[in-house]
């Protein structure tokens, strides 16, 4: 060690630089040491034949932990997130939002190409079923790495992710990384470490199940062990140590290249951190200048002894004598991390050149640190000169590619001839057959070979664009997981399925309907309804400027998912709930995470906070148990959520009880109402939202104008207006009539949850079925199989008694016929 400057492997001019030191810089492929690949081929072997066994065998052994069982359960993860101290939360919070950001933008797309009229190949991303992350522990336990696997696995659609982790002494994997699963919404944990966890993924065991990829940084076993598994399972690049490569001129501060250095160089004793200056050499006024600050910000490095091995082993402060220089020494090192700093004119002539590297910083203020942590880029990439094949970690790893292909009769035709010939040369005559078969037949296919898109009876042989709309996808990346909302209603006498008012609508609102003028309906309806919103208002105890109207209250809920939801961001609900939540939530990409409610039918709130929702749902009365949600649990919700609170308050005239006047003094509750229920105008679709007027305007925005139909607003207008006893009224029929049937399903020895709403929940067993007896008997009542805590439940809506007794015949016969 020099006193006054650092102990670098090489300095002065590239030219100059000795073969042996170019080498060094140069070579940083590791070795494997063959004692360490012959072990991990036994720990692979012993996992293939025992699987649990050996990794139990394996926890004693290399972690010194008696286990009891490998998965850690979820309650664990959300204990370790919830001991977070919450600043560290908001940093960690702030990183899993960017990077799920960022992969979202550049996720894989469907690519269609027609070579031909009539030819159409169509490649489409399909994300992979399950993959692994694997964390280290210990003092090498990074919440960010794991957030950099698990983040992309789940924009791309994953269907499963799972972590192994190494357990510590008493059995418990490393708290950050289980609080960084918790964040990154895993679905899985296990307390798995080293080359057997690796084995267990790729191979599976009882506990452990297989995957399709497995990724994450780890030790020489695990690194060894992925390179033994690969004709197994898809791996990651193996992660060498760290590289930072600075092309730098004479703009740049020489403090700025020598933190960067410090800060690569602290990794690993092992790393790569090389300095070009683009200067003439000797002239040497930048390259001294970040020698001296290298040496005077090690003084103060805690961790000093490993940079100055990482310096003298590979670390240089190099001089190049033009630009081109340093552009082609630098694609030739393809280094994992490259900082440029060179001025302005040259900035964009430079990045355009630079070809082969993990990533590029531009500008000093673009630090790695940034890019290793927040800016949401991924900081998985390729070492040892591997960039000058691979990329860096993203969502393209994460997905498989299918491909299909269709071809007219008519282009089949066309191609007949040449691919006939083709197959002829290459000696395959029963390819050159398949291929002529349709040489004559434009209009007519054969039978045998009919393609299910080309219907044999299709005029002038073509499929028409219809037949090929219907295959092609232009929808958006994921589209495919939104299910279509479709309860499949066939027709019935009685319908006690939706919690409708089944007394009908009030009659003033319905002469008002029935009368309206044509010229409500050439002229566009008003913007925002703001009369409507008056009379809301007043009814709910609101003002107008903190309510926003709807297209029903779905259109409130989907408005409002798409104003606060960051793309990837959490929706969480508890569950049973209302079935669209998860169905709007994937609609306007976000994740959505059900978590189960407890057994006295309130949310299990510490689960859904600890799922760090962006949007939280509650539902009260609850659909379908028909539950009040507790107000201090909601007020707790509303204090603690990292975002905005949805309390669907759909049935809340039923109940009795609301929480709008919570809304009027806080600003992250949205409460969500409707006229379809208690009102009766469930064809009109009139919802609305009562929130903090910043809330509502962002829902209001994002909703647009004319959402409300000229009947609609004017209909609702008059029953708020003058119908609002008939409303009245007819909830306190339905409240009488429900306890009514709750009585009268008591004495059959049925037992319906306590509700609240204009419905009844009842365990039922065989609900599925004995719905499709009441079917038969032409009375609809809403089937659920096994609910959390009661089993089959019929949710029966309650109506004017003559129907209820109706429902009841039925029921008592549907029943006996499937329960006996
Ligand atoms: N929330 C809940 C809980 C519901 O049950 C429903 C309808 N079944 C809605 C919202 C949507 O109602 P609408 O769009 O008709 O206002």
């Amino acid at each position: 060690m020099s006193n006054d400057r650092p102990p670098l492997r090489a300095r002065g001019a590239w030219s100059a630089l000795d073969e042996n030191t170019r080498r060094a810089l140069d070579d940083r492929a590791s070795t494997v040491d063959p004692t360490i690949r012959e072990r991990t081929r036994d720990l692979i072997d012993a996992v293939r034949t025992t699987g649990d066994v050996a990794l139990f065998d394996m926890a004693r052994r290399f972690d010194g932990a008696a286990l009891d069982a490998l998965e850690v359960p979820r309650a664990a993860w959300v204990r370790a997130l919830a001991a977070l101290s919450p600043a560290l939360r908001q940093s960690l919070e702030r990183a899993s939002r960017n990077i799920a950001t960022v992969h979202r933008a550049f996720l894989p797309t469907v690519t269609r190409s027609t070579p031909e009229p009539g030819i159409t190949v169509v490649r489409r991303p399909d994300p992979l079923g399950r993959v692994g992350i694997y964390a280290p522990g210990g003092r090498a336990a990074y919440p960010s790495s794991l957030f950099m696997g698990a983040i992309p696995a789940r924009v791309a659609g994953v269907g499963e992710v799972i972590v192994c982790t190494p357990p510590g002494a008493d059995g418990r994997p490393s708290d950050v990384v289980l609080a960084a699963a918790a964040l990154a919404n895993v679905d899985r944990v296990f307390a798995v470490g080293g080359a057997g966890a690796i084995a267990a993924m790729a191979l599976g065991t009882e506990s452990v199940p297989r995957v399709d990829r497995i990724m994450g940084p780890g030790n020489a076993y695990v690194a060894e062990a992925k390179l033994q598994l690969v004709s197994s399972v898809a791996i990651d690049a193996p992660a060498g140590p760290s590289e930072l490569l600075v092309l730098a001129d004479a703009t740049a501060d020489a403090d700025a290249i020598a933190r960067e250095m410090l800060a690569q160089a602290e990794h690993d004793p092992d790393a790569a951190v090389l300095a070009l200056i683009v200067e003439a050499a000797g002239q040497s006024s930048l390259a001294s200048r970040v020698e001296a600050a290298l040496e005077s910000q090690l003084a103060g490095a805690p961790r000093a002894d490993v940079i100055r091995a990482a310096l003298s082993a590979r670390g240089g402060v190099v001089q190049v004598s033009s630009l081109e220089e340093g552009i082609a020494l630098a694609n030739r090192w393809a280094a994992e991390h490259l900082l440029l700093l060179v001025g302005d004119a040259d900035r964009d002539r430079v990045l355009a050149a630079l070809r082969n590297a993990g990533t590029i910083f531009v500008g000093a203020s673009s630090s790695v640190a940034f890019g290793d942590y927040m800016t949401g880029a991924n900081h998985v990439l390729p070492t040892a000169g591997a960039a000058r094949s691979y990329s860096g970690l993203s969502t393209l790893d994460f997905v498989r590619w299918t491909t299909w292909q269709e071809v007219t009769p008519v282009a089949a035709a066309s191609l007949a001839t040449d691919v006939g010939r083709f197959a002829d040369a290459e000696g395959l005559p029963a390819h050159a057959a398949a291929a002529r078969a349709w040489e004559r037949t434009p209009s007519v296919a054969p039978q045998a070979v009919v393609s299910p898109a080309s219907p044999a009876s299709s005029q002038i042989g073509g499929v028409t664009g219809d037949d090929l709309g219907d295959r092609l996808r232009f929808a958006r990346a994921l589209y495919d997981d939104v299910p279509l909302y479709d309860p499949k209603r066939s027709p019935v006498n009685l319908d006690l399925t939706d919690n409708t008012n089944l007394w009908g609508m009030p009659p003033v609102a319905e002469r008002t309907w029935r009368d309206l003028p044509v010229a409500r309906v050439t002229r566009y309806p008003s913007l925002y309804a703001a009369e409507l919103k008056d009379a809301l208002a007043a009814f709910a105890g609101a003002t107008p400027d903190r309510l926003v109207t709807g297209c029903g209250s779905d259109d409130i809920l989907d408005s409002a998912m798409r104003a606060f939801g960051e793309p990837g961001s959490v929706v969480a609900s508890s569950e049973p709930s209302f079935a669209m939540i998860p169905i709007f939530a994937r609609m306007n990409g976000l994740q959505y995470v059900g978590v189960t409610e407890r057994p006295d039918q309130q949310p299990d709130l510490d689960a859904l906070l600890a799922a760090r929702p962006r949007i939280l749902y509650l539902c009260s009365p609850n659909n379908p148990t028909g539950a009040v949600l507790s107000r201090s649990l909601l007020e707790r919700a509303v204090r603690e959520a990292p975002g905005v609170v949805f309390l669907d308050e759909a049935y809340a005239e039923f109940a009795g009880v609301s929480a709008v006047d919570l809304a009027m003094r806080v600003d992250n509750l949205l409460v969500i109402r409707t006229m379809s229920k208690a009102f009766g105008l469930a064809g009109l679709r009139v919802g609305y939202g009562i929130g903090a007027p910043a809330l509502v305007r962002d829902v209001e925005k994002s909703r647009g104008p004319y959402k409300l139909n000229a009947m609609a607003e004017q209909t609702a207008l008059a029953a708020l207006q003058h119908d609002m006893s008939w409303v009245q009224e007819h909830v306190a029929l339905a409240v009488q009539n429900r306890e009514r049937l709750a009585a009268a399903l008591a004495q059959r020895g049925f037992t319906p949850l306590p509700s609240h709403a204009n419905y009844l929940c009842v365990p039922v067993p065989n609900a599925v079925n004995v719905g499709q007896a009441l079917r038969a008997r032409g009375v609809a009542a809403r089937p659920f199989a096994a609910l959390p805590h009661v089993g089959d439940t019929l949710r029966i809506s309650v109506g004017p008694w003559p129907l209820l007794e109706q429902f009841l015949t039925a029921f008592d016969e549907a029943v006996r016929e499937v329960n006996g």
